[in-house]
């Protein structure tokens, strides 16, 4: 039962003033759920609670965070149809996704339950003692990685359960040995207060500190804004919009403490179609491509909104297939009326600058808040020449720009902005030959792939969500997989420590039976 409270650790809480509705889209109309803006001394509550609950959570073994978090998964299944109707009524996706969603997030808890119970990713190193060595002795130094502290985590619009309450922060945070606050969606209130009660379950059920988990609502920016200032909040984890991300990052980095923003924001995922894709597997890879641009209605952070190619009949050919094939495909329903408002501003947008055609523009009469897709082209030139065509538009679009020759296409990827993906299809022959192109690519992405569709991001060990600046505030990591959870930790040295007082992963019996480096040499002994 949806009741509209916040969780602060353990309690169930509505003390402020302001109340808010979540939307369905599909029905055009609010949701029958009410839900109460934390209130300020709400918030200072759960944080006091989250830094108590670091006390005991950091020193928590493995083995018992691990248990935590598969209790996690246990009680999200255990929520069954209740949180698929209402992940289905707050967001407008399909029942499909939300069940496929529910899996990864599941998973996802999972395979961070299994990096604990193994243990070597707190990355212990041991440089032994050189008492005799000239002409100054060497102290013991050992060192591994520790959590941060209270983490706060801004839940996503459009993953409402993945990248969500108990999503890849939450469980990399709880993972590292961080209690998280959740600063909940205002799309997904409900969804976010189902799986908080699971979350708060699971705590109970494995002995965990009251506050390792709090959730928050709220329907302003007011709200984020004070966890972001708290002096005992550690670090924040975002997915969202640039305008939004930027702006919390700046006031973390304002505060007595600045401290970490891992703020993952927009993204147009460039996509380069090389030679012989466009003569052998042209309509092939146009019809893919239709389908990438509109898979969840073009609301995915991977979402191939740029496409560049050398000028020519073949590339034509590939746009006119790309163009008919997604005006073939039913344009879906949208996370809410103010993401569909921005898509068509931003389509309008770029429509309208200079050079540009529109070359596909769904036309046919749509349910409420259905985005309607569209493609666009326009020459290498007028691209490189305005700044406003290389930015997001957050639905199911594209831009094709059309290149003069392979150097301006390196000149174009050159300028632009950091990017969480580029993609490049075409022949092995076809990579070889343009070292420029693959270089310049790289040198902008967080993952660079080759004859693929960028969406669809598979949650393992070798994965990196991430990329330089504005796809993300840090380029250094990832915000999906086990990586994720190297944001959320520090290096401590220990220097001449008496044994027996190390932690368990530091002592020279390696009693967690873990992988270190000692000496240079990876080793269990
Ligand atoms: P958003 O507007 O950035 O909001 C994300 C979260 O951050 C919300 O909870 C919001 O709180 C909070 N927030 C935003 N600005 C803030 C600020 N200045 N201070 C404190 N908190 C702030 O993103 P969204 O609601 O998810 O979607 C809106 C747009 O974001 C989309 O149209 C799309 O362009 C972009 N987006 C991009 C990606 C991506 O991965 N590339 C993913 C999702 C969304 P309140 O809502 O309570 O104000």
């Amino acid at each position: 039962m949806i009741s509209g409270t916040n969780s602060i650790g353990n309690k169930a809480s509505k003390q402020g003033k302001k109340t808010f509705k979540t939307f369905d889209p599909k029905q055009n109309k609010d949701t029958e759920w009410t839900f109460y803006e934390a209130s300020s001394s709400e918030i200072d509550e759960a944080v006091a609670l989250a830094t108590e609950a670091f006390k005991v959570y950091k020193d928590c073994s493995g083995e018992k965070k691990a248990e935590f978090l598969e209790a996690i998964a246990v009680e999200i299944e255990a929520l069954g149809e209740e949180l698929i109707d209402t992940y289905c009524k707050e967001s407008g996706l399909p029942q499909g996704r939300a069940m496929g969603e529910r899996g990864r997030t599941m998973g996802q808890l999972r395979a961070f339950a299994k990096v604990l119970k193994e243990g070597s990713w707190v990355e212990a190193v041991i440089e032994k003692a050189q008492p005799n060595r000239e002409p100054m002795p060497k102290s013991d130094i050992r060192k591994m990685l520790f959590p941060l502290g209270p983490v706060v985590v801004f839940g996503a619009s459009n993953f409402p359960l993945a990248f969500s309450t108990a999503g890849g922060d939450t469980a990399s945070a709880l993972a590292a040995g961080c209690p998280v606050i959740v600063k909940s969606h205002p799309m997904h209130a409900g969804t976010g207060e189902l799986v908080s009660t699971a979350i708060i379950k699971a705590a109970e059920k494995t002995g965990m500190p009251n506050g390792v988990f709090s959730n928050l609502n709220s329907s302003g920016i007011e709200v984020g804004q004070q966890l972001v200032k708290h002096p005992k909040v550690k670090a924040v984890g975002f997915t969202g919009s640039i305008k939004g991300g930027t702006s919390l990052y700046k006031l973390a980095n304002e505060r007595d403490e600045p401290i970490p923003v891992f703020a993952e924001m927009g993204s147009i995922n460039p996509v380069v179609v090389l030679q012989s894709a466009l003569e052998n597997d042209s309509d092939a890879w146009a019809t893919k491509y239709a389908s990438s641009i509109t898979l969840g209605a073009g609301q995915f952070c991977t979402n191939p909104g740029l496409v560049l190619a050398v000028k020519g009949e073949k590339l034509d050919g590939f746009i006119k297939t790309l163009s008919e094939e997604i005006l073939k495909l039913e344009p879906t329903c949208m996370l809410h009326p103010n993401i569909y408002a921005k898509y068509n501003e931003g389509k309008k947008e770029l429509s309208a600058q200079s050079g540009v055609t529109i070359t596909a523009d769904y036309k046919k009469d749509t349910n409420a808040n259905t985005a309607k897709p569209s493609i666009l082209k326009v020459s290498g030139a007028d691209f490189l020449a305005n700044t406003k065509l290389h930015t997001e538009v957050f639905g199911p679009f594209s831009v094709v720009v059309i290149c003069e020759a392979t150097a301006e296409m390196v000149n174009i990827l050159n300028h632009l902005e950091g990017q969480l993906t580029g993609t490049i299809l075409g022949s092995e022959e076809d990579l070889e030959n343009n070292y420029g192109v693959v270089d310049a690519l790289q040198s902008r992405v967080g993952r660079i792939l080759f004859n693929g569709v960028p969406t669809g991001v598979e949650v393992n060990s070798s994965m990196v969500h991430g990329g330089p600046f504005p796809a993300t505030t840090d380029p250094r990591f990832t915000s999906v997989g086990t990586s994720a959870i190297k944001r959320w930790v520090r290096p401590v040295s220990f220097q001449d420590w008496p044994n027996k007082l190390l932690p368990l992963a530091l002592q020279n019996e390696n009693p967690l039976k873990i992988t270190r480096l000692v000496e240079g040499e990876y080793t269990k002994n």
